[in-house]
């Protein structure tokens, strides 16, 4: 029998009162309230409430209209949700306030919408689009990571994360034309093991399609090195429209 003293079990179940009690108050003066309505969460994990989760407009095709300067390697492109006013809160939570779970609350919520679209049986490997070293320290995490092992998880295939990287710091784009994004990214990124693309059936994953170039530019280096086809799945776009 464990041999407990008195004292330890006490100290525990005063420490443990005081948690509870604290986590209470906090809640209480700072109730959890969804990124998105600043309403009251009534389930403080989720962080984003039913209504606003049930209110994001799944597209539920691919996208219809992938267009960038030169030559398109990516062969199919999702933009999975419409890019709304409270999506934007939701990518720009993702992006800069550090707050990552909700990308895993919306994707659960909408999973089999989602994996319906995809040829699930047909991906090999499953690639975020890396950011530059620098930009990932600015940032603390690439939020397109979480992303990435979700689909690893629902598809049950490889993360191949560690076989691409980005060698090219490239500032904010978002003032650039599509010509110069290209120009941008032409150069930013290369890969650890060519041999691990030989035939593969690779899915790249971003968090917003913009141009298509960045994603475009690494898709073109992919076929390089030997896989036989690359899609994009994005979480949202805000420049097309989606046929
Ligand atoms: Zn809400």
């Amino acid at each position: 029998m464990e041999n407990v003293k008195p004292t330890q079990f006490s100290v525990h179940l005063i420490t443990d009162t005081l948690k509870a009690l604290y986590t209470g108050v906090i809640d209480l003066i700072y109730p959890p309230l969804c990124m998105i309505c600043d309403d009251r969460l009534e389930l403080a994990g989720l962080e984003i409430c039913q209504t606003c989760l049930n209110n994001f407009k799944l597209i539920g095709s691919p996208h219809g209209q992938f267009s960038v300067p030169g030559d398109i390697y990516i062969s199919t492109a999702w933009a999975l949700f419409e890019y709304d006013e409270s999506f934007q809160q939701l990518i720009h939570h993702l992006k800069y306030s550090r707050r990552r779970k909700p990308i895993g609350v919306v994707l659960n919520h909408y999973q089999s919408q989602i994996l319906d679209q995809l040829p699930v049986d047909e991906i090999d490997l499953i690639i975020s689009v890396p950011l530059h070293p620098r930009k990932l320290r600015e940032r603390g995490y690439n939020q397109v990571d979480d992303m990435s092992r979700w689909l690893m998880g629902k598809l049950n295939t490889e993360l191949g994360n560690h076989l691409v990287k980005r060698k090219k710091y490239t500032s904010t784009q978002t003032k650039l034309t599509a010509e110069e994004r290209m120009e941008n990214v032409r150069a930013a990124f290369g890969v650890t093991d060519a041999s691990a693309f030989q035939g593969k059936h690779v899915l790249l994953v971003d968090d917003v399609l913009t141009t298509g170039a960045t994603s475009n530019a690494l898709a073109g280096i992919l076929e390089q090195s030997g896989a036989a086809k690359i899609d994009l799945i994005t979480l949202s776009t805000p420049q097309f429209g989606n046929a």
